[in-house]
């Protein structure tokens, strides 16, 4: 009898609060993870962030467009969120030599910046790193205001160009002369080191990141490839043996989820410096400790994008930057966290957007 109440008001209690139950249909089951996309219901603060508090240097950007309108049209987007700069960084798929990449915006040279790649051709060769600084000068001559993106997720700085640096890790003895040349130059290395943590652990219902972490996983099984732990450890390398180098380790270095430890680098290493480009998602989902890490090392971190060129990627960013709303939802990131915003100080701001880099960049 007792089991018959019991099992009435569970169905009872069924109806009134998950009614799918009671027929039979049951949308956790059938809906894809992919396809899950919640609406926000709060009644809460929405920011119209219109333009930057401050003018806005743009550290790690691309050559996204194609066209000379797509230029134009790029700059109207800067002009109307407050981008004074943006700085064009140099990447094997641009696929095209570094004066043809400064000639495509000479126009506009007033609005970028462009940084060069170091050429691994013949790396092999025993002269090699005499041309390799000959082909770094006539960079800076044209120029060049910085090496980058240089990009090490295991095999070495495959964003090389014209040729990939195969294998060829920061650390290695052969780039120290190029390693020293940037720093006589005034030239920062900028280096996407390694992804986001998520990308290295198992693809499983645990994953924390997991749509993005199955799309940008990273296979350490291959041989040859270097795990997180090892690119942390020759980034540091060539970090610690060229103090009067400036490195801007991209996208928080990759490591969002330890703030804690990226302090530590920064502490450790006053050549240092990191970008906040392509992780507001890594970022805004832990939106108190990241805005006490960007206040603390607030003179230590340069604004990027790394995010094309749209109206409405500069609005996000802003407002995750300037804001203090909380839990809205971008989709283009792919996570499923919500977004919130870091209302970082003014003093914080000045710094991150054009401060620090008119600082490091000469
Ligand atoms: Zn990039």
């Amino acid at each position: 009898m007792k089991l018959l109440i019991k099992r009435t008001l569970f169905f009872l209690f069924s109806i009134c609060f998950f009614p799918s139950f009671s027929f039979g249909q049951n949308l956790e089951d059938t809906l894809l993870l992919k396809n899950y996309e919640p609406h926000s219901i709060f009644n809460i603060q929405i920011s119209n962030v219109k333009v930057a508090k401050y003018p806005v240097i743009d550290t790690h950007s691309h050559d996204y467009a194609k066209t000379d309108d797509e230029i134009r049209e790029w700059i109207k987007n800067m002009d109307e969120y407050g981008i004074e700069k943006t700085y064009l960084l140099s990447c094997s798929w641009i696929g095209l030599p570094f004066e043809k990449f400064v000639e495509k915006y000479s126009p506009y040279k007033n609005r970028f910046a462009f940084c060069c790649s170091f050429d691994y051709t013949d790396f092999d060769k025993p002269d090699w790193e005499k041309r390799a600084i000959e082909s770094l000068v006539k960079c800076h001559k044209l120029g060049a205001v910085g090496v980058g993106e240089m990009g090490d997720k295991g095999f070495g700085d495959l964003y090389g160009y014209p040729t990939e640096g195969r294998n060829i890790h920061l650390d290695n003895p052969k780039l120290k002369p190029l390693l020293e040349k940037c720093g006589e130059l005034k030239m920062p290395i900028i280096i996407h080191i390694a992804e986001p943590i998520w990308m290295y652990q198992p693809i499983d219902r645990y994953n924390d990141g997991l749509i993005n972490a199955s799309k940008w996983k990273v296979d350490t099984t291959q041989i040859g490839c270097l795990g997180y732990e090892q690119l942390m450890k020759s980034f540091e390398n060539a970090v610690a043996a060229n103090p009067k180098t400036i490195f801007i380790a991209c996208h928080y270095l990759n490591m969002n989820q330890d703030l804690v430890r990226l302090g530590k680098l920064l502490d450790k290493y006053p050549n240092l410096y990191i970008d906040i480009a392509g992780r507001m998602a890594e970022s805004s989902c832990t939106p108190r400790a990241t805005r006490s890490f960007l206040i603390q090392y607030a003179d230590r971190v340069l604004f990027g994008t790394d995010n094309g060129t749209t109206k409405e990627m500069y609005r996000n960013i802003l407002r995750i930057l300037q804001t203090n709303d909380e839990h809205f939802y971008i989709p283009d990131y792919n996570y499923h966290w919500y977004y919130n915003g870091f209302n970082l100080p003014d003093k914080v701001l000045k710094k991150i957007y054009y401060k620090n880099a008119k600082k490091i960049f000469h």
